[in-house]
């Protein structure tokens, strides 16, 4: 009908028309319970006023300064407001618009620090399966769904990719989590020695993984492994917190909880909660200075890097979850809807797992509970639930097991901060 490219072009969407709290209101009323903010987007609800006046503040004032002629005072205060919250060590941050774009910038930096220090072989970057980093192409090359992968094979960078830490279908009988946690870790040190530690530039995962597995996070001790690797071998540690960071899980940052600072460190999603597309990459002192006492020069950018409405908006919204102590209510909801989602479907025939941190949390679909058998994809079971929930007023996030069978369809949750008793 209408000339948008639409995602999936055999559907016809509702027009959404405004907001109201945890709620989307479409052309004829329907109000739609926003369960997993979009895509763990909209941590703030649809109609925060402060978020909103700070917006429009900014555009009255200047909406836009390209970064490459000016700093602006939104970007400087975000910046300063994330490193003060942020996990020791980490001290700069360059803004993009979005998860794919912080991605790119992270495998680039990492793979200009080593240059800018000599280490001239170090470009290969290690990843992981069913994990996800956005659709761009080094993003995709990074990310280990086979399914998104599949169709680009040919266009992808070379990239290795270990198994992930997955308790629930990787942790043997009688394994402690820590030992199990130390055990997912080692794999990266096969692979670096697989490869060559010196012409490896990177690690990249997701401390707690969101659009593949659906909420995964990692055993005890999996990541201070992890950093444990990285630190023997040279490797710089990305951790790609898109979804799972800005609240998420409870810690504005989700690595906190696992008393790991990583070298690079990717954020979108909650940073501009929905109301402006933005992102960012911090890095920790020790990259940053190899850069401003090499070249002086990071050679990548975009046109809307530190867009001051963006950034006045991403201000707001830290600025207000901090403020409101919102991520007491992340802690005190999490467990609500935890023990909600155990009592009604526990025991389901066709539930395996319900987990997660804060009001990040899933349930996996399994065909069989005894063999952990996921359904045939074919079958495309979350896209029913998808439909169904729509359909009865609840946007949630099901998405499709992977196509080696290696983890089932789930479907996640992950509503705004500011939900309450009622909803
Ligand atoms: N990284 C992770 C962990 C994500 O979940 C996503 C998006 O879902 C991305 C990166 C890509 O972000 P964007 O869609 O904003 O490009």
């Amino acid at each position: 009908m209408g000339h948008v490219f639409p995602r999936h072009t055999k559907t016809n969407l509702p027009t959404a028309v405004s907001g109201e709290g945890c709620y989307i209101i479409d052309q004829n009323g329907k109000h739609y319970f926003d369960g997993s903010g979009g895509a763990a987007v909209s941590c703030l609800g649809h109609s925060d006023q402060t978020v909103q006046e700070a917006i429009k503040k900014q555009t009255d004032q200047l909406a836009f300064a390209h970064s490459g002629f000016f700093t602006t005072e939104p970007a400087e205060k975000l910046a300063d407001l994330l490193v003060a919250n942020a996990p020791k060590g980490i001290d700069r941050v360059y803004y993009v618009s979005g998860g794919s774009e912080a991605v790119e910038a992270a495998l680039k930096l990492a793979r200009q620090y080593h240059l800018e220090r000599g280490d001239k072989d170090r470009s290969h970057v290690i990843a992981r399966w069913q994990s996800y980093h956005g659709n761009t192409i080094g993003a995709l090359s990074a990310g280990g769904n086979k399914w998104r992968r599949e169709p680009f094979m040919p266009m992808l960078v070379p990239m290795s990719h270990i198994d992930p830490c997955y308790p629930y279908r990787d942790q043997q009988e009688g394994e402690s989590d820590e030992a199990y946690g130390v055990r997912a870790a080692n794999r990266l040190e096969e692979e670096i020695l697989k490869i060559g530690p010196e012409k490896v530039s990177a690690f990249i995962c997701e401390p707690v993984v969101g659009a593949t597995m659906g909420a995964v996070a990692a055993a005890p001790g999996y990541l201070k492994r992890i950093r444990e690797i990285c630190n023997q071998y040279g490797v710089l540690l990305i951790l790609d917190e898109v979804m799972c960071g800005m609240g998420r899980t409870g810690t504005l940052f989700a690595c906190e909880h696992d008393g790991v600072t990583p070298d690079i460190l990717c954020i979108a999603k909650g940073l501009g909660a929905g109301y402006q597309p933005i992102g960012a990459m911090l890095c920790s002192r020790k990259i940053y200075n190899a850069i401003e006492n090499g070249s002086g020069f990071f050679q990548h950018g975009h046109t809307y890097q530190g867009h001051p409405t963006a950034c006045a908006a991403g201000y707001a919204v830290i600025s207000t979850m901090l403020e409101r102590n919102l991520l007491d209510n992340v802690n005190k909801r999490s467990e609500q809807l935890m023990q909600a989602l155990t009592d009604a479907f526990g025991q389901h025939p066709f539930v395996g797992d319900i987990r997660g941190r804060g009001l990040f949390i899933a349930i996996e679909l399994v065909k069989d509970r005894e063999t952990k058998t996921p359904f045939d994809p074919k079958l495309a079971v979350h896209a029913k639930i998808k439909k169904t929930a729509f359909e009865n007023g609840l946007i949630c996030y099901p998405m499709p097991g992977t196509i080696d069978g290696k983890n089932g369809d789930h479907v996640l949750l992950a509503p705004p901060f500011i939900i309450q008793d009622e909803h």
